[in-house]
């Protein structure tokens, strides 16, 4: 797929609004307090969600139609282009007509192609641009269908947005970033831009500055940031919002790097590095390849024994012991989770082949492999 920017080419790309389009008055103090503080840096595109998919029924749905009026005030007033969410055709339909500038696609509604693809259908013969959301479960391929339906359609002006992806129990995210999938998207394909939503991702405000740090130095093309005259009183999404004067502030404070350079010494130093790193993942490989050997010799056992996979006493054992020298190496508790579960996840499924695959061990094709060079 090939794509056209939807952006010019100042970089980052800034996007702002509130969460929701809530009164005329609200809408319209947003947008000239942006315009006002923000001749440096100037934002790209202004948001405000119009049509709202809240998680539980009975918060505030959105303004609906009448918003669009707002959001063609501000167009008039401050020159800036609009964006909205679209979930349905219908959505789609009231937009063209009042003029919104750009779509984009929620989160709750990537998930399902039926809706993507109604609205894939109501835009083909257009080129409006439209910005596609990551689902709110890490799948990587939902993410991509969404963009190829719009694709398909005949849309070349599309980007992705990063808004992080639900989880259970404690985080430090409302959306836990997961950045692995964007930096993916990124390498696929790389005329796509990406922004990063860090409202979403963050969820409060004390982290928004380090979130965006975190996206400027991963090469993202830009931020989307929820910004409201007074956010404490925001009719969603209250707790991640932000006012004008700091979102010009953060944006102020965070640091654009250069993507690469060729200073020579640069060149060097980077190098030397690599090479470190290089030598070090294959032995991290040979390690782990070592591991799941001992991994199979227990499924034999067990199997021998007729004892379940699962032992729940010992991996909590592991897990904990694991956290604790983690914790001494500087290495944080979200990373040890997940390496940890990946690897417990591949020994579980190595021992299931081995328990109900009838395979005699000596027939374990990987069987001893690590061993070869
Ligand atoms: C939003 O941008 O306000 C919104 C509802 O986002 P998401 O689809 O990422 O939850
Ligand atoms: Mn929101």
């Amino acid at each position: 797929m090939q794509f056209q920017p939807i952006f010019d080419k100042k970089r980052p790309v800034l996007i702002a609004g509130p969460c929701s389009a809530e009164t005329e008055e609200q809408v319209l103090a947003t947008a000239h307090g942006l315009v006002r503080l923000a001749e440096k840096p100037t934002i790209d595109l202004f948001r405000a969600g119009i049509w709202k998919p809240r998680t539980r029924p009975g918060a505030f749905e959105g303004i609906g139609t009448p918003g669009l009026k707002w959001l063609r005030r501000v167009k008039e007033e401050t020159g800036l282009r609009v964006t909205t969410e679209v979930a349905n055709a219908q959505h789609v339909y009231e937009c063209l007509k009042y003029g919104v500038d750009v779509l984009w696609i929620g989160a709750r509604t990537t998930v399902n192609p039926f809706s993507v693809q109604e609205i894939a259908d109501a835009l083909e013969g257009t080129d409006v641009p439209v910005l596609v959301k990551n689902p709110v479960n890490p799948d990587y391929k939902l993410w991509v269908g969404a963009i190829e339906r719009l694709h398909k359609a005949g849309l070349r002006r599309i980007a992705a947005v990063h808004r992080g992806f639900s989880t259970y129990g404690d985080s430090k995210y409302r959306n836990v970033p997961r950045w692995q999938m964007p930096i993916d998207l990124m390498q696929e394909f790389p005329d796509l831009e990406v922004i990063c939503d860090i409202s979403h991702i963050c969820g409060r405000r004390d982290i928004l500055a380090e979130t965006a740090q975190k996206a400027y130095d991963l090469n993202y093309d830009g931020l989307m940031v929820e910004v409201h005259p007074t956010p404490d009183v925001a009719w969603s999404d209250a707790a991640q919002q932000i006012t004008p004067a700091q979102f010009v502030e953060m944006i102020g404070s965070v640091i654009r790097r250069a993507v690469t350079t060729d200073d020579p010494d640069f060149q060097e130093q980077i190098e030397q590095f690599r090479h470190q790193i290089d030598e070090l993942d294959e032995e991290i490989i040979h390690l782990i390849a070592q591991r799941m050997h001992l991994v199979r010799e227990i499924g034999y056992v067990k199997k021998d024994k007729n004892v379940a996979i699962l032992q729940p006493e010992r991996w909590r054992a592991l897990v904990e012991a694991c956290h604790h020298r983690a914790e001494k190496n500087e290495l944080s508790r979200e990373f040890t989770n997940l390496f940890l579960e990946a690897i417990h996840q591949e020994g579980i499924e190595q021992q299931e082949r081995i328990m109900n695959d009838g395979v005699a061990a000596a027939e374990v094709p990987s069987r001893g492999l690590w061993l070869d060079d």
